[in-house]
């Protein structure tokens, strides 16, 4: 088989892709694809549920400090009340020392009243914790105007006679409070006075900032305190920006902190819960919590992060795992084919992989060993065969050469003797003259030709019987062939009759030379059984005028003809006239 066309499929394939990368891809991609829907919806729903829990953790504070607030209020409230209820007061004195000593345990238990005091009903301090403002005339103050007729709670009001009595803040706010009064009635129901304390605003941003400090310092949570307006009383830095700029804390279109809001240029979660005391506490306050949307959503950020990393080494090891997979599941098939081209190749039985990682490819495995076997097989016994076959052709060519060189023999040979039979000589004449009409002229040499025949032949036969006479005739032709040279053609002419055609003669003498040798060598010979044997030899030369060989032949038969007149056993020269 050509070469070329062994080659000819081999050119597309390798412009076809290869089964690993086909694989790889295949793999590697879905692999890839789930990983990405899967990671992404987790990481939707981690994230979604990462920033409802910090929306509740925002609402949940504001809501705690919301209830803690307006429970403090209202147990303040109660506690005005009760005291005004007190029998001390009610009934004995409310200048005697002992009211002032009441009111001073009582502060001495909680730190969050600046100043407790009872006023008469015209508005005259009577008595107070420290002394403080006492025979001072409190009549123009709200809380007094207010808790003559019922239980008072006065919104938060920068302190104005205590001012100078109380001790500044550290942190340089100024002092403020919440007024709690309530009315002293004696039994019949008569006005006696008015018992009032002040409570330090601090306190109640004490019980805010307890709440936000619930979170880490680093979540940038942070409380609000707004008043019935809408306006900040805490914390005092934005209070104050606030009363520069209304921008600082605009309310929201929809009226309430709610979810995600653009405050001072910065994004926050929000949520803002009433303080509810549902007494005359109710002061209309407001919580607002809100936390840095950056900070509040870093938990979610981070997530987003570790998601995408664990996601990129996912990514890795299932690339590699879909790359491990693929080259598994193709080195086998590479395997049969690299086998498959050594077979081709070499014609030759490779070794074939024999541990194979699933069921079809150990089949197609052990099918395609099975198939190389019995190809190289068949083309063992095709190349054998065609061996023989070669042998066989030789052989016969060889006899058909040797047939056809004996059949040639036969055609040109005379059965008996072995010499030129009639139809060869005629053939070689035909060529001496024409070799002699070719050349003759230059090479002054001409053909010369004999007609022999044997004595009285007849009488042999009859004398000694017909195979004596063959006998006769085939010493015959021995004598003549040992008679002449190799390139002279001996010839049967007929019967008892010879012809000797002689090549290259430069006269007739030669010719009578040869006659002459023919003639004395047959009389001198023993013929075995018969006796002497003579012959008579007509000789002539091929004449340019020779129309054919017939002519020469025709001379030659006048020469034998004359020379058995003349009594046989001699030789007669006819010349060409
Ligand atoms: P001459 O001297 O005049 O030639 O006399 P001759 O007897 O030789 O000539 P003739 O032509 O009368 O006789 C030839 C004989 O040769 C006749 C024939 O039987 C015999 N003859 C021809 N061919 C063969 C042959 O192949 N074998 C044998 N044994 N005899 C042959
Ligand atoms: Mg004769
Ligand atoms: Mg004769």
């Amino acid at each position: 088989m050509p070469d070329s066309h062994d080659d000819a499929p081999s050119r597309p394939v390798r412009r076809l892709p290869s089964l690993r990368r086909k694989l790889s891809l295949v793999l590697g991609g879905l692999a890839l694809l789930i990983l990405t829907l899967v990671g992404g919806y987790l990481g939707w729903m981690a994230t979604r549920g990462l920033h409802e829990a910090q929306q509740t953790a925002v609402r949940t504070t504001a809501q705690f400090a919301a209830e803690l607030l307006a429970s403090e209020l209202r147990d303040r409230e109660r506690e005005i009340e009760l005291l005004s209820a007190a029998p001390h007061l009610v009934e004995g004195a409310l200048d005697a020392p002992g009211v002032r000593g009441s009111l001073e345990r009582r502060m001495a238990q909680h730190d969050e009243f600046a100043w407790m005091g009872v006023a008469s009903a015209d508005g005259t301090v009577l008595q107070a914790s420290g002394g403080q403002l006492v025979g001072r005339s409190v009549a123009d103050r709200p809380w007094f105007i207010e808790g003559r007729e019922h239980t008072h709670v006065g919104d938060v009001h920068e302190a104005k006679l205590l001012a100078s009595l109380v001790p500044a803040r550290p942190d340089g706010e100024p002092t403020r409070f919440i007024d709690f009064a309530a009315p002293i009635r004696d039994r019949t129901g008569r006005l006696r006075g008015v018992v009032a304390a002040h409570a330090q605003w601090h306190w109640v941003v004490g019980m805010v900032e307890s709440v936000t400090r619930r979170h880490s310092p680093d979540s940038g949570m942070e409380a609000l305190i707004l008043d019935r307006q809408g306006r900040v009383l805490y914390p005092q830095a934005l209070k104050v920006a606030q009363a520069a700029d209304a921008r600082v804390l605009p309310r929201p279109a929809s009226g309430r902190f709610e979810g995600r809001h653009d405050i001072d240029g910065q994004p926050y979660l929000t949520w803002e819960e009433p303080v509810q005391a549902r007494t005359r506490a109710d002061l209309g306050w407001r919580i607002v919590v809100r936390q840095p949307l950056a900070l509040a959503l870093r938990p979610v950020r981070e997530l987003q992060r570790e998601l995408v990393l664990l996601g990129l080494l996912a990514a890795a090891a299932l690339t590699l795992a879909a790359l491990l997979l693929a080259r598994r599941i193709s080195r086998p098939v590479e395997q049969l084919a690299r086998m498959a081209e050594r077979v081709q190749a070499e014609r030759r039985m490779p070794e074939f992989p024999d541990q194979a990682a699933v069921r079809e490819l150990a089949r197609l495995g052990d099918a395609m060993g099975g198939m190389a076997r019995a190809l190289l097989a068949t083309e063992r016994e095709l190349r054998e065969a065609n061996q023989t076959l070669d042998a066989q052709v030789a052989q016969r060519t060889a006899e058909l050469q040797a047939a056809n060189a004996a059949l040639a023999h036969l055609a040109t040979r005379d059965p008996l003797t072995g010499l030129h039979n009639r139809r060869s000589l005629d053939a070689r004449l035909a060529e001496a003259l024409a070799l002699d009409r070719r050349y003759g002229p230059q090479s002054g040499r001409v053909h010369g030709l004999l007609l022999v025949d044997a004595d009285h032949f007849k009488r042999i036969n009859d004398e000694f019987g017909h195979a004596a006479g063959d006998a006769v005739l085939r010493q015959l032709a021995t004598v003549l062939q040992s008679c002449v040279r190799t390139t002279d053609v001996v010839a049967r002419f007929g019967g008892e009759e010879f012809a000797v055609l002689l090549p290259e003669l430069a006269d007739a003498r030669e010719a009578m030379r040869a006659a002459e040798k023919i003639r004395s060598t047959v009389a001198a010979a023993t013929f075995p059984g018969v006796g002497p044997v003579t012959v008579s030899c007509g000789v002539t030369l091929a004449w340019p005028g020779d129309v054919d060989a017939q002519a020469l032949v025709e001379r030659a038969d006048v020469a034998l003809y004359e020379a058995k007149r003349g009594g046989r056993n001699m030789v007669v020269l006819k010349a060409a006239s």
